[in-house]
């Protein structure tokens, strides 16, 4: 059984990660600053014999210092996120995703300990292909537009990481997260699931940005956790840059037709400019899917809920959520 770190441990996908480490039997000490992370996330596991949280940011180097201390693997999750949220903020989004990273990495690779970087398909900014592989170009918008700021960032930890893992051997694997979906995720910085949910469970209308032909694949977060737990522990992934979600294209409003479907085939649709959403200044990304062989070939496993079973497992949480409001 291994001593794990995760930091931003309280997010959405931290706190899956937690819940499932502790099932496997593992330790887990949790740092989160509660920013974009709830307590709540976490509340069904207090008391856990071997769980430890600790409030505070990954900003604080003497905090880092002092939690990684002991440490077998540590998942670095914690980090500003949410296309909302980095387009609000581009200097938190700065701030927290490169300087502490690098602290991470050095601190790691001095006690061996071994790493899994959480960084996201961002990275690949709007390159056109169809499908990404990890081998792909990173096609970056201008600087003057701050959503770039948060693939950029992520990509200068990838860098460091990988350097780190070249120079010093440091067993780091990096996983790119494809839109991440599932019980737990919020609305308020901006991710599309929970926000139609949400619209649909208040009788509509669902708002789609743009014209709703932009496209995603989206992974339940339960299956991606399992991901990133058999990468760590595969000695063949160390070094390695991986694609982590689903491969099964669907448009916006194509998504958005699911949940109406779901909830009340009265509910409309209702279509809005990306600059009244975002600000004049934001580009979206047209296409994002991913080439996950890679994956695949790696730990034999890729997530394969489809999206119809997805999308019920979040509206019955949803429900379930509501009614306990
Ligand atoms: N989107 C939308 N309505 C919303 C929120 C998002 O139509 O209320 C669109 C958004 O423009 C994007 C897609 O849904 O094209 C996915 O958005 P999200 O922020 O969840 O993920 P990302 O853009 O990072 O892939």
């Amino acid at each position: 059984m291994a001593r794990c770190l995760v930091t931003g441990g309280a997010g959405f996908i931290g706190s899956h990660l937690t819940e499932r480490l502790l099932e496997l039997g593992h330790e887990v000490i949790v740092l989160d600053n509660l920013s974009t992370g709830r307590r709540a996330n976490l509340s069904h596991l207090e008391g856990h014999a071997k769980l430890t949280v600790r409030t505070g940011s990954i900003t604080d180097p003497v905090l880092l210092a002092e939690t990684t201390v002991g440490i077998d693997v540590i998942y670095h999750l914690a980090a500003a996120v949410g296309v909302k949220l980095v387009a609000d903020d581009p200097v938190r989004t700065i701030e927290t995703n490169i300087y502490p990273t690098e602290v991470l990495l050095r601190s790691a690779a001095q006690a061996k300990q071994r790493v899994f970087l959480a960084s996201t398909s961002e990275v690949y900014g709007k390159n056109p292909k169809e499908r990404w592989t990890e081998e792909e170009d990173l096609h970056f918008g201008p600087t003057t537009r701050p959503r770039w700021a948060y693939g950029c960032s992520k990509a200068i930890d990838e860098f460091l990481a990988l350097a780190y893992h070249r120079k010093f051997d440091l067993p780091v694997v990096i996983g790119r997260f494809f839109n991440v979906v599932g019980p737990r995720q919020v609305g308020h910085y901006g991710m599309v699931i929970p926000r139609f949910v949400e619209q649909a469970l208040n009788g509509g209308p669902i708002v789609v940005y743009d014209d709703g032909e932009q496209v995603r694949c989206f992974a339940h977060v339960r299956e991606v956790v399992d991901a990133i737990i058999r990468l760590v522990d595969s000695p063949t992934a160390q070094g390695g840059v991986f694609n982590i979600g689903s491969d099964a294209p669907v448009s916006i409003r194509g998504l958005a037709a699911e949940i109406i479907k779901r909830i009340d085939p009265k509910i409309s649709i209702e279509f809005l400019p990306y600059h009244d959403a975002y600000g004049e200044d934001f580009e979206d990304v047209r296409r994002r899917v991913p080439d996950i062989s890679k994956l695949e070939r790696t730990i034999h496993y890729k997530p394969s809920m489809t999206l119809g079973e997805i999308l019920d497992d979040i509206i019955r949480w949803k429900r379930a959520q509501r009614q306990s409001d």
